[in-house]
């Protein structure tokens, strides 16, 4: 297991990639993305920053393999429920003993939240 202070170093790396590289300056209005399932399902998904995302997700309905898009946007109807984000320093030391998720974060990689929709759909 990579100690406190590894993680926290590769972290202050990534930020600085984050900030300076090319491969993260992308434009994140409306970057969704969909994940097509077998069920039919389409569990669509909207990117909060910049970095690596999966082929695949767990479909929202089912929980079979849902199969990336690779950003088309193939139900401009319907609204992302699920945000990949980059989780602060201290969500990454909690992953610490989650092996493969930790290289993901620290690679670039960003984790999958359900959007907060009370936060978009007015009252
Ligand atoms: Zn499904």
């Amino acid at each position: 297991m990579k100690s406190q202070r590894e993680v926290e170093r590769e972290y202050n790396k990534l930020l600085q990639d984050v900030a300076t590289k090319d491969y993260y300056k992308v434009d994140l209005t409306n970057r969704v993305n969909c994940y097509l399932c077998s069920c039919g399902q389409i569990t669509k998904t909207k990117d909060l920053d910049a970095g690596t995302t999966p082929m695949f997700i767990k479909c929202e309905t089912c929980g079979k393999d849902a199969r990336s898009t690779f950003y088309q946007d193939i139900r401009p109807d319907q609204e992302p429920t699920y945000e990949w984000y980059r989780p602060a320093l201290k969500e990454v030391l909690k992953l610490r003993s989650k092996e493969t998720t930790l290289d993901h974060v620290l690679s670039g990689g960003l984790l999958l939240r359900k959007c907060n929709l009370s936060l978009t759909v007015p009252r």
